[in-house]
């Protein structure tokens, strides 16, 4: 079985001094690489330092709607220059998006849309964080005439808004929420869409899924999430993880692992 975290911030000071065992006990719960979001312009380096640190291990360049407020036009005219002589590890934009929780969206949305336009010309996949924001995401998806690849991380809402967003060609990706029983509205999106729209993702350190303690999650819980998502579907294991693993492909690039 091969698995693949699809987002997950692994250049965060809480895996300082324990990368090396996190990915090896990752790797016993068959977990053969990650991808590493950016989500500052101060974070970039780091973020590109740890997935060259590792074998199977790729990044995303981007600036995160919750940072946004402190960032300038000159970060995105760096995020342009780094995304034209991105090395082969980088494999997307992002996580950039809109959050109605924190923050203003009416401040985030140029931001996205400026994220959106440059991932078209890079032709790369983008990656977005969409909370309590979904029509908003598909109504600037829709605006810029997006017809790339796209991750909506993380995803919790709707069936409804999943399907629309899946309609334009996006990947959900499936994280800790689905482990927690109070999320019914969730699990049953995810166990109604069709398996080829999803992606596996744990988000840590957060997204810590049922029993982890909050900013406690990592890769290695990756295998947890499948499993829910195994009993929640009545699909087995092998069978899920070989789809879910060519969609990550789909999604990010064939041989990356
Ligand atoms: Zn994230």
């Amino acid at each position: 079985m091969k698995l693949v975290d699809a987002h997950c911030h692994f250049d965060f000071p809480q895996f300082d001094g324990k990368r090396s065992q996190e990915l090896a006990i990752a790797a016993e719960n068959g977990v053969v690489g990650l991808v590493i979001p950016g989500v500052r312009r101060s974070d970039w380096g780091r973020v590109q330092s740890t997935a060259q640190a590792f074998p199977g291990l790729y990044y995303c360049l981007g600036i995160h709607p919750w940072f946004v407020e402190k960032s300038s036009s000159e970060d995105l005219d760096a995020l342009k220059a780094a995304l034209a002589k991105r090395s082969e590890l980088c494999v997307g934009v992002g996580e950039c998006g809109l959050d109605r929780l924190r923050g203003n969206m009416g401040i985030q949305l140029p931001w996205f849309e400026a994220q959106i336009n440059l991932a078209s010309e890079v032709d790369c996949p983008l990656v977005i964080h969409s909370v309590r924001a979904h029509d908003e995401v598909h109504a600037a998806l829709r605006r810029a005439n997006w017809s790339g690849r796209a991750l909506v991380h993380g995803f919790s809402g709707s069936y409804q808004q999943a399907s629309k967003l899946v309609d334009l060609g996006c990947y959900v990706g499936v994280g800790g929420i689905i482990t927690h029983p109070r999320a019914q509205k969730t699990r049953d999106t995810i166990a109604r869409l069709p398996l080829e729209t999803l992606v596996l993702e744990t988000d840590a350190p957060d997204m810590a899924p049922d029993g982890v303690k909050p900013g406690a999650n990592s890769p290695v819980y990756l295998r947890r999430i499948l499993e829910s998502l195994c009993d929640l579907r009545n699909e087995p294991v092998g069978e899920v993880s070989s789809v879910l693993f060519s969609n990550t492909e789909l999604l990010y690039g064939q041989s990356l692992w």
